[in-house]
Order: structure tokens, then sequence, then C-alpha cells
């Protein structure tokens, strides 16, 4: 198992018990609270266990396993296929706040794609740290995938600009473009995805074909704040998740699905270019409840 180890563990020990009593129920409920489901998502799913229970439908603890999983897995439906577009170059925009992972997740997504013998550009349009753009060459020389950059300072818009054109010039398959993230009062992040969002449409004469929020597994509810705010700047198509590998909670893949609608289309296990799951509902329920370890 590459991800959520710790939950995995606490529902396999849960489903050991013999019986499905309060008791039974309540460490699920309190199980899925603490791994950051929320608890408006929680009692979704545990008021369809306990009418199950209480109709008679569910006697058995695996019967009560089997509709958790099941619960769960219906919450995460969605278009889950990442897009790539009959019309090259795909793009593929990536938005979220600083630290979540957003140039790491854009380096495992080069490699992915290399992997389907796609050529990948990258495009660092995070301009306001220097360090941003230089471990975003940093990749593309270990990947050996070329980046589009300008100066610490230019216009992202511009940069975004220039990746697509580039793109389009030299017969690049998909263009991946890293944003700025950083939260501060005096700069509008949100203004300046749209206006990314915007010229990136320009150039490529259609919107791009993924906006990809990338979103820190372990950061919980707070997580889904932030994924409300990005949905009300420009039109998420898309989530990733990533740390799933190192926490206890994660539950929040549920919330925000829950929460926002939006689909989950891949998560981060680690720190190298190889640590991308792309997401699959069932199969990530069926992990969940320590039934597979499919997930790649
Ligand atoms: P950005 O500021 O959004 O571009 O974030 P970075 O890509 O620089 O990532 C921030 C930190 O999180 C780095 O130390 C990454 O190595 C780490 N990181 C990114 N994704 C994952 C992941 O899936 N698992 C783990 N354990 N660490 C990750």
């Amino acid at each position: 198992m590459r991800f959520l180890r710790n939950l995995v563990q606490r529902f396999t020990q849960i489903f050991q018990r013999q019986q499905v009593d309060e008791g039974l129920l309540e460490e699920l409920e309190e199980t899925l609270i603490l791994a950051d489901v929320g608890m408006a998502t929680t009692e979704k799913i545990m008021s369809d266990i306990r009418d199950g229970v209480r109709r008679g439908r569910l006697t058995t603890v695996e019967e009560v396993r089997a509709a958790l999983r099941d619960a769960i897995a219906a919450l995460l439906q969605g278009e889950t296929a990442l897009r790539l577009s009959d019309v090259p170059p795909t793009v593929w925009l990536f938005v979220g706040v600083n630290g979540t992972g957003k140039t790491t997740t854009i380096a495992k997504f080069a490699r992915w794609l290399q992997k389907r013998g796609k050529k990948p550009l990258l495009v660092a349009a995070d301009t306001f740290r220097a360090a941003a753009i230089d471990q975003l060459k940093v990749w593309g020389e270990r990947l050996q995938a070329p980046v589009i950059a300008h100066q610490m300072g230019a216009d992202p818009a511009a940069v975004a600009f220039d990746g697509v054109q580039a793109a389009k010039a030299r017969g690049y398959d998909v263009v991946l473009i890293d944003t700025a993230g950083r939260m501060h009062t005096k700069f509008n992040l949100l203004e300046e995805m749209r206006k990314i969002h915007r010229v990136v449409t320009k150039a490529l004469e259609r919107e791009p074909d993924e906006v990809l929020l990338v979103l820190d597994g372990t950061a919980g509810q707070n997580a889904v704040a932030q994924a409300e705010r990005f949905a009300a700047a420009v039109p998420i198509t898309g989530i990733v998740i990533t740390k799933l590998d190192g926490t206890a909670k994660g539950g929040a893949v549920i919330a925000i699905k829950d929460r926002l609608g939006i689909p989950i289309k891949a998560i981060g296990v680690g720190e190298t270019a190889d640590d991308l799951l792309l997401f699959d509902p069932v199969a990530f329920a069926a992990a969940l409840m320590g039934e597979n370890d499919t997930l790649s």
C-alpha cells in the first residue's frame, strides 16, 4: 500500500470486530471524522450505513464494510480521466497554494506523459519566486524535458502565452504550466489566475484542457477552504491531492469531492517523479478498506 497506511490499518482493526453494534458504528464515525472527512460528509455516509443496519439490510461486519466501501466509492465518482486534446498542444494549467506540491506534481505528470510517448513542455509561470523557476528547471534537466521560463518578476500570463506558442511552433504534445500560489494580501492571486486562464485561452483558441488544483492531503479542512476559493476564481476541472503517503488523515479527498463536486484526477504519494497514481474511485475505496493494493 503506497498511501494512507495508518487509515487503512485503522479500518482493518475496526472490521476485526465480531458484531454489528453501536460501538462499531461509533468507531467508524470517529475514524472518518479524525481522517478529515468532515462532519457533513461523514454524516451523509454514516446515515446510509445506520439506515441499512436499522432495516436489517446490513447484519454482518463484512456487509457493513462493503457498504462503507461502496458509499465512499459512490461519493468519489466523477470524470476522473485526464483530458488530452485531439488538437495539439494539450494544455494543463496547475494552480494551488505554495507548498502544496504543484511543481513536483508537474514533474510527475511530465514523467507519466513521457512514459506514454508524449513530449511535455514545462512552463514556469510562477515568476514571483526565483526558487520556483529554478526548481522547475532542475526537474526539466532531470527529466530531459524542455522548460520555458522568463526572468523573475516577469508577467506570468506572458510566460504562459509563450509556452503555448512554443509548443505549437516546436510540436510539443502537452504544455504543463506552473503558476504562483502565494497567499498574500497585497497580491491578488485569484485575479492573476483569471488573467493567465484568459491569456492561455486566447493563445490556444479554446480553454485549457485541464485546470488542475493541487491540494495538500495533510491540510484537511483547510484544503477544502482553498478549493472553494480557487474554484470561485477559475473553472477547476480536476483536483490532484498530494502527500497521501505520509498522512494518517487524507479523508479530505472524500470531503473535497463531496463539497465541490470537482473530480479528483490523481494523487501524490511521494517526492519522486514516479510517485503519482491516477485516481480510480472504486479502487481507492477498496484500497482504503484494505481490500487490494492495485491502485496504480
Ligand atoms: P509548490 O510550492 O506547490 O510548487 O510545491 P512543491 O512542488 O515545491 O512541493 C513542496 C514540498 O512538498 C516539496 O518538499 C515536495 O518534495 C513535497 N511533496 C510534493 N508532493 C508530495 C507527495 O506526494 N508526497 C510527499 N511526501 N511530499 C510531496
